[in-house]
């Protein structure tokens, strides 16, 4: 990729040479913009991108007889991806220009009041800007019928479904709208939500988020409905799309008429009476920006009156009557003393950068992740370098790039084991992954140690007193290899009692607290055994389907076979799919894997999954199938309840669905519950029957 900073000016550049890189930074920023918008996994920071598209403008600029048909100044980024039906927008979606100061910020009002030949002070709305995904929603007589993602800026996907589930997207608007509007905003992930969806993706061996911003992104692109729904999303209204009737006269209005409607709008907004004030407003929402729930990376400056935005029009890709003011990223520079290697549960093998103590942005950072073998080759990150650190969306420190001209003489390029650093068996890469993982399974003392610690943690076996360090110690010991030993620990309670730091009273503790653990949920236990994406949602859906260990341990051998009626009955659970069933009879196809788990099972009394069944519920052990489009219930909502009162919800109908609840417009499966003979009912009548 270009480095810009190093690159030669632009007024020293040859026509060649100028046509040379624009054809470069058109090939580059094409490519970024795939990684980010239909990928949602970025390679470069905001910065960089925004530094390579200001190149590209710079030299557009200075040689415009040499602009590209497939420039990206005329493209607002991203195609749409196969998976979602395509949505064109009726009036394009936007892109802002930026301003990097106070000085550019006052270049826009100056072209602004140029082109209207207004000497007077321009009236600004000024939005705190969301770090997210724009998306656009259409309302026809008021109720909400379709919602696209920005995609390139005229057309996007079609994630009307995804948006239903969302709480902060109004069904209906309150009180008097248009026939027809086009209401446009932005989708978000808070940071707290952002954090805790990360770790329990991690759990689950799903994959991690970079940012809160991704992390929205991909969950709103899911074509899968359902994990949308349990996606923690929120929506902030800003701006309007095409609408029959004028709303408005000034973008002011326009903001309380969403608010009136049912929108969120960002409560920071300020209606700013003079453009002298935007630097005062920037400064105080930079100050505040770092305590937020939510990221930004700057202030988009409106101009308030709707008659001046029609007149001042666009140019390319972007209004001349709006401005995006950008923070400055929060970076500092440290030095890289160590590249060490993790060797995860499932044998990911996991680069850290062990950094010099430096401060950014107000946190201490030690370390930070180099992700994956790439990631060190791309930005070529050695050992010994001078880093470039930055919080990334204010949350995880990521390497931005090497400071060149401070690398050691005798500096040499990482080279990324092919060995596991813990056991020395292979580590592979397959095929389209990026993660590389040690290939020793059960003979891997990392991947053992860290399932021992996983087994016995909080959410799962909770012992107290045998925390990761104990683990590592009594692994060292060779007291350790597999989740049945821990049991046995008890027997040593003596030897361990005249171990350093321990005692009788605390090795009598410890025994006490393995034996109380003896006794365990089927949930706990399933989660427990570490199988990659069972977390614990997971487990307890396999817990609540499959009833005690003896069936779900049956129906697991059985469902190894592809094309059984085990399989499809695991793939069709709800929340489960056909992804996590192949996890779970990978797990169950190897033999040894099947002996520790027989061999723990019997040190344990494993309790059959609780049902929430009671005696007056007309639904329990009942099997039930949703279809269509629920009124009054999303389905999510609709699922739970029926769970809670203990009936099954599954995916597809069978002979073996005992009830399919038809909603608006079901299509096959109500066919087909019509051919098995299933019962069916409207959702009026299912919601009489649950009460
Ligand atoms: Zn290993």
């Amino acid at each position: 990729m270009l480095d810009t900073k190093s690159a030669p000016d632009v007024d020293t550049l040859t026509e060649a040479e100028a046509a040379e890189e624009l054809a470069r930074l058109a090939a580059d920023i094409a490519h970024h913009d795939a990684a980010y918008h239909t990928l949602d996994a970025p390679e470069i920071s905001d910065a960089d991108y925004d530094a390579l598209r200001r190149r590209n403008s710079a030299i557009e600029a200075r040689f415009p007889e040499l602009i590209r048909a497939d420039s990206p100044s005329a493209r607002v980024g991203g195609a749409v991806e196969s998976g979602f039906s395509k949505l064109r927008h009726r009036v394009p979606m936007l892109s802002l220009d930026n301003a990097f100061g106070a000085e550019e910020f006052a270049e826009f009002c100056a072209r602004a009041k140029r082109f209207l030949g207004r000497t007077e002070p321009l009236v600004f709305v000024a939005e705190p800007k969301i770090d997210g995904l724009s998306i656009n929603l259409s309302y026809e007589h008021g109720r909400f019928v379709r919602g696209a993602t920005r995609g390139d800026g005229t057309e996007g996907e079609d994630v009307t479904a995804n948006l239903r589930t969302m709480k902060s997207v109004p069904d209906q608007l309150i009180g008097e709208a248009p026939a027809f509007i086009e209401v446009r905003g932005e989708v978000f992930m808070t940071k707290a939500d952002f954090l805790t969806l990360n770790q329990t993706q991690a759990e689950a061996g799903s994959k991690i988020f970079a940012n809160p911003r991704n992390a929205a992104a991909g969950s709103l692109r899911q074509l899968d409905t359902r994990i949308t729904a349990s996606r923690p999303l929120s929506l902030f209204a800003y701006a309007q799309g095409e609408s029959s009737e004028p709303v408005a006269a000034t973008h002011w209005d326009y903001l309380q008429r969403l608010t009136a409607w049912g929108f969120d709008v960002n409560p920071l907004s300020r209606r700013l009476e003079n453009e002298t004030d935007a630097e005062a407003f920037q400064n105080e929402i930079g100050l505040e920006r770092s305590g937020l729930g939510y990221d930004i990376d700057g202030v988009v400056y409106k101009i308030d009156d709707l008659s001046l935005q029609r007149r001042l029009g666009f140019v390319g890709r972007a209004p001349r009557w709006a401005i995006a003011w950008k923070f400055p990223a929060e970076q500092a520079t440290t030095v890289l003393r160590e590249i060490r290697i993790q060797v995860g549960r499932t044998g990911a093998l996991t680069p850290v950068a062990e950094l010099e103590p430096v401060n950014v942005g107000g946190v201490l950072v030690a370390r930070a992740t180099l992700h994956n073998e790439d990631e060190i080759a791309r930005k070529d990150i050695r050992v010994g370098d001078t880093v470039v650190l930055q919080r990334a969306g204010d949350v995880i420190p990521q390497i931005v790039s090497v400071v060149l001209e401070r690398r050691p003489e005798d500096s040499t390029a990482f080279v990324f084991p092919a060995v596991c650093p813990a056991c020395g068996s292979h580590a592979v890469r397959p095929p389209g992954e990026v993660v590389k993982r040690c290939t020793g399974g059960l003979i891997c003392s990392a991947q053992l140690v860290e399932r021992l610690i996983h087994f016995v943690s909080r959410t799962a076996f909770d012992i107290d007193g045998l925390g990761g360090k104990t683990i590592q110690e009594f692994y060292n010991e060779g007291w350790l290899h597999s989740p049945a030993d821990i049991f046995k620990l008890p027997e040593r309670e003596e030897v361990i009692a005249t171990r350093e730091g321990w005692g009788k009273l605390s090795a009598r503790n410890l025994s006490r607290s393995i034996a109380a653990r003896r006794t365990i949920s089927l949930e706990r236990f399933i989660y427990a055994l570490g199988i990659r994406r069972i977390g614990e949602s997971n487990a307890k859906l396999l817990a609540r389907h499959y009833g005690s260990f003896a069936n779900w341990r049956a129906q697991m051998l059985a469902a190894r076979q592809i094309g059984s009626d085990e399989r499809s009955e695991l793939g069709s659970i709800s929340g489960i799919g056909p992804t996590i069933a192949e996890e779970l009879t990978d797990f169950f196809d190897e033999p040894r894997n099947i002996a520790t788990l027989d061999e723990v099972a019997a040190e344990l009394t494993i309790q059959d999954a609780a049902r929430a069944e009671s005696a007056d519920s007309p639904v329990a052990g009942k099997t039930v199938v949703f279809t269509g489009t629920l009124e009054t219930l999303t389905r999510p909502e609709a699922k739970a309840r029926a769970e809670s009162l203990g009936a099954k919800v599954t995916d597809s109908v069978s002979k073996k669905t005992d009830i399919v609840v038809v909603g608006a417009d079901a299509g096959s499966k109500a066919r087909k519950a019509a051919e098995l003979g299933v019962r069916t009912m409207t959702e009026a009548e299912w919601r009489e029957l649950v009460g």
